[in-house]
């Protein structure tokens, strides 16, 4: 495919989904700097692995990525501990809401996979271990977008003083002595990598190395990830990377994905693209309604799936 043919289907979908803007879906509203968010947003960017890259609407828009960062965060975590980063994790699908903290007791503190919250925070007392978790994470999303990336203060703000579920996760798992670090500074990461903003483009090119084997997006040399790891952190989003939705959008649209509850989503074609689609308006499972169906009309048009 040529960059045209995508172009025109990335308009197509434009015109499509704008279309059905405003009609459904509930922009989240727990923190004011989302709640004002206007829903009638649409934004859709991709990237393909030798760098040709097409958009269309509002995909240079900066959003906040919310959950689409625990995939980052992942990656960091991989890339310095590799296989001991699964002492703590595991990587079943929950089948709970994404803040739940049921499984977390029969599981003596181990969360089931990185994507819930109780995973992401476990990932982000890892990076506490590591170093300066806040710097390394700007540092690596900077690198793979090719551009200076940082957090939105106010959103940071707000997620720490609304965060009573995730400070309950956190001091649970404490508990269990599944947390290295104290829960202050592990959560002060949590809700730092949750407000960091990006737009479509720069989230369909930070994903890149998902699609390459993990060779890095911009550079094309040095390896993010190795290929197995790659393999992995896609089999997670496939399995787990959509809430509780992750059955249904394998089975409607067919590709690794991401999101989170700005809207954001970033799925990936192994060995051909990584796309980034942001709607505000979320449906009941918490994933942008439109940006999914984005997706599904990008899998109908191009044919593009893992299956
Ligand atoms: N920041 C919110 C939380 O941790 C939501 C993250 C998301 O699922 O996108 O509860």
């Amino acid at each position: 495919n040529h960059r045209a043919d995508f172009q025109a289907v990335l308009d197509e979908i434009d015109a499509k989904i704008r279309s059905m803007l405003g009609h459904g879906g509930k922009v989240a509203s727990y923190i004011p700097a989302l709640a004002r968010v206007p829903a009638e947003r649409f934004g859709i960017a991709l990237r393909t692995c030798d760098g040709i890259e097409a958009c269309a609407g509002d995909a240079a828009e900066p959003f906040s990525i919310q959950s689409v960062s625990k995939l980052f965060t992942l990656t960091l975590a991989m890339q310095h501990l590799g296989e001991r980063l699964w002492e703590r994790i595991g990587r079943e699908p929950s089948g709970n809401p994404f803040n739940s903290l049921v499984q977390l007791e029969s599981e003596q503190g181990k969360p089931r996979n990185p994507f819930i919250n109780a995973g992401a925070i476990a990932v982000a007392d890892r990076l506490v271990s590591l170093g300066d978790a806040k710097a390394d994470i700007l540092a690596l999303m900077s690198s793979l977008a090719g551009e200076a990336i940082a957090f939105d203060p106010e959103v940071a703000a707000s997620e720490a003083e609304t965060g009573y579920r995730n400070y309950a996760l956190a001091n649970f798992m404490k508990s269990f002595g599944k947390l290295d670090n104290d829960v202050e500074p592990v959560l002060d990461m949590y809700f730092h990598q949750c407000s960091i903003r990006m737009s479509c483009m720069q989230l369909a090119r930070a994903a890149g190395f998902l699609c390459r084997d993990g060779a890095h997006p911009i550079d094309g040399q040095q390896a993010v990830t190795t290929e197995r790891q790659t393999r992995r952190i896609n089999a997670l989003m496939l399995t787990c990377g959509t809430y509780d939705a992750a059955g249904d959008v394998a089975f409607s649209i067919g590709l690794p994905c991401k999101s989170g509850v700005g809207g954001g989503i970033v799925a990936v074609v192994p060995d051909r693209l990584t796309l980034a689609v942001w709607s505000p308006a979320l449906d009941v499972t918490g994933n942008s309604l439109l940006g999914m169906k984005a997706l599904e009309l990008f899998v109908g048009k191009t044919g593009l799936s893992i299956f």
